[in-house]
């Protein structure tokens, strides 16, 4: 590894922080040539995960699109600040990895990566998932989430 500011690669970790029961962790790296302090992320490697779509296509799995479904979804919500949002859009999508990662399969369905994100959601995002849900499900998931909030 090299420092992103200098290119050398006298780098030290200062810190390091484990999340997602270590699948995910944070280092907090600084450069001893430069000084400059940086923050790297590592992670397991989904690249190789085949993802099967309704269609039976196979795919591979990109992190982007699911990512991008969830911060779509949450973005219909309630939770206008665009920072907070990719931030929180980042820690689930992190989540929905490990969820896949303890799968421990080769090939799943985006079905079941589906069912992945709402099970997350819908114990610890509780808000999250009405909206999530309902953007999926389009209008009739719309209504049916409008009459769950009436009824709270
Ligand atoms: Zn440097």
């Amino acid at each position: 590894m090299q420092c992103p500011y200098c290119g050398s690669e006298q780098l030290v970790t200062s810190n390091s922080r484990a999340t997602e029961k270590g699948l995910v962790t944070w280092r907090r790296k600084k450069c001893l040539h430069c000084g400059q302090v940086f923050t790297t992320k590592e992670k397991i490697d989904l690249s190789n995960l085949l993802v099967v779509k309704k269609s039976r296509k196979k795919v591979r799995y990109q992190r982007c699109k699911l990512y991008s479904g969830i911060y779509n979804a949450a973005r219909e919500g309630k939770h206008a600040d665009r920072g907070a949002m990719a931030e929180l859009t980042e820690q689930i999508t992190d989540q929905v990895e490990a969820a896949i990662l303890r799968q421990g399969q080769k090939v799943i369905s985006s079905q079941k990566i589906g069912e992945l994100v709402m099970d997350i959601l819908s114990r610890q995002y509780p808000e999250l998932f009405l909206t999530y849900f309902a953007y999926f499900q389009g209008d009739r998931g719309k209504r049916f989430v409008r009459q769950l909030l009436k009824g709270i």
